[in-house]
């Protein structure tokens, strides 16, 4: 998990170059680099350890691979931020398939399956178990025309157990945390089954592991798919849990290859992983974090990190778990190391990676603004004047933040005192003593001191894009 501030953690990163190196530490990484690779890149396991220093070996090569998977800047050298990747929580399925996915693309070549529950876990009630895996089956039963039974004995198409250790499959499980479940491709016999790690605490909310958001992955495999490089799809290889379970528009796009569209018309909402380099990419909310820019998009958060290409993503719960997604406008406090989110007439205070103790609270206790607004558009403040802008519809409302009080004569229309910048406003955030104020898929670079608009520029401009 990324910790803020980013920066420091970079620089060592960066400073480490070569591998291995000396450090005990960076000896078990190298380790782990080693590991990883064999697992899940088909890394060869020849009995030597990886080469020193050498430009291209197999290890390179396979580090390059895994980068590439990731969406991050291909190196071949396990730098921090691709130790940081390997150290999270995943499935067991290789990303780079010699042996388990066949050529081809592997289907079950009828609607109606059977699963069974061959055995359950201590760690849930019995029925949680039930509900969880039938929960992940509808899932992908919504998008399709695939139906699942529940049978009791004998075998069906996809049995699933809970297993530990070496399971006799010839992908053992390695104790808590790493790998924590696989499933096998259609096919008969062992082919569809699913095996979770019972050396993995399973739950139904959201501590680790949530056994419904696992096995909904899992099923995908059951079902012929393979691994995702789409952060926000349910088939990303690595574990993230934001709350709730559902198959983002490249999970459906990729079982719907497989097996066609369901003949359901009610369709469920399958959201779209925003595209930093989009020219058609909106912003709901922009704030400066302790130097840096945080762009957010519904789930997402997005940021500058040279560890990757073009940008950082990633679900915003990863750095705030409590944070509410989509949201509406956030911005500094820089002098008092505060950022603060709002959605609806509701906001959170945060420090660093902590949301500050008694929040949400509402807007009409702490700024005074009117039961009338119901939502703020964007915000930003002044660190020189300690006065913040709030955008609501066309018009503003500035806030003093010493005095702890909405300023006299307000709201007041957007266009007269911005002028150029008419109507709503979708996100806004002030750096090196310009505002940058984005409607849409258009950004302007403001001059807030001659009043005028500098630039118009898109809206990922801050993007490698
Ligand atoms: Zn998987
Ligand atoms: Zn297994």
């Amino acid at each position: 998990m990324p910790s803020l501030p980013l920066l420091l953690l970079l620089l060592w990163g960066m400073g480490s170059h070569g591998f291995p190196a000396a450090s005990k530490t960076q000896e078990q990484d190298v380790e782990m680099v080693q590991k990883y690779l064999e697992n899940y890149y088909n890394l060869k396991n020849d009995g030597d350890q990886i080469e020193r220093q050498k430009k291209s070996s197999p290890v390179v090569e396979k580090l390059k691979q895994m980068q590439e998977f990731f969406g991050l800047k291909i190196t071949g050298k396990p730098d921090a931020e691709t130790l940081n990747v390997m150290k999270q929580p995943r499935c067991g399925v290789p990303d780079m398939a010699q042996f388990v996915l066949t050529d081809g693309n592997p289907r079950w070549e009828k609607t109606h399956l059977t699963y069974r529950i061959e055995n359950y876990t201590p760690d849930l009630p019995q029925a949680d178990v039930d509900s969880a895996i039938e929960k992940a089956f509808q899932l992908w039963s919504d998008v399709t025309p695939l139906k699942f039974t529940k049978v009791f004995e004998d075998q069906a198409d996809i049995m699933i157990s809970f297993v530990w250790g070496d399971h006799r499959d010839n992908s053992p499980f390695d104790g808590p945390g790493g790998n924590l479940a696989h499933a096998f491709q259609p096919g008969p016999g062992i082919g569809g089954d699913v095996h979770f790690d019972e050396d993995e605490g399973w739950t139904n909310n959201l501590r680790n592991y949530n056994l419904y958001r696992v096995a909904a992955h899992e099923l995908g495999h059951s079902l012929g798919l393979s691994h995702s490089t789409d952060i926000g799809a349910l088939m990303y290889p690595n574990y993230f849990f934001t709350g709730d379970v559902q198959l983002s528009q490249d999970d459906v796009n990729g079982i719907q290859a497989i097996y066609g569209p369901s003949s359901n018309p009610n369709k469920p909402i399958a959201p779209q992983t925003p595209q930093a380099c989009d020219s058609k990419l909106t912003f709901d909310a922009i704030t400066t974090i302790r130097g840096e820019v945080m762009f957010f998009k519904d789930k997402f958060y997005m940021r500058i990190n040279p560890f990757y290409p073009e940008v950082e993503l990633n679900f915003i719960s990863v750095f705030w778990p409590h944070l509410p997604n989509t949201l509406e406008a956030a911005y500094e406090v820089a002098n008092r190391d505060e950022i603060r989110f709002f959605k609806g007439s509701k906001y959170w205070a945060a420090r660093g990676q902590n949301v500050l103790r008694g929040y949400p609270k509402d807007i009409y206790t702490s700024f005074g603004f009117p039961k009338t607004v119901k939502n703020i558009d964007a915000a930003v403040s002044e660190e020189d004047t300690g006065k913040t802008y709030f955008f609501v519809a066309n018009k503003y409302w500035r806030y003093d933040e010493y005095k702890r009080s909405m300023d006299a004569g307000y709201p007041k229309i957007i266009a007269h005192d911005f002028p150029g910048i008419g109507h709503k406003v979708d996100a806004v955030f002030k750096k090196d003593g310009f505002f940058y104020f984005f409607q849409g898929t258009r950004q302007y670079k403001y001059d807030p001191k001659n009043r005028r608009i500098l630039t118009l520029l898109k809206a990922n401009s801050w993007f490698n894009c």
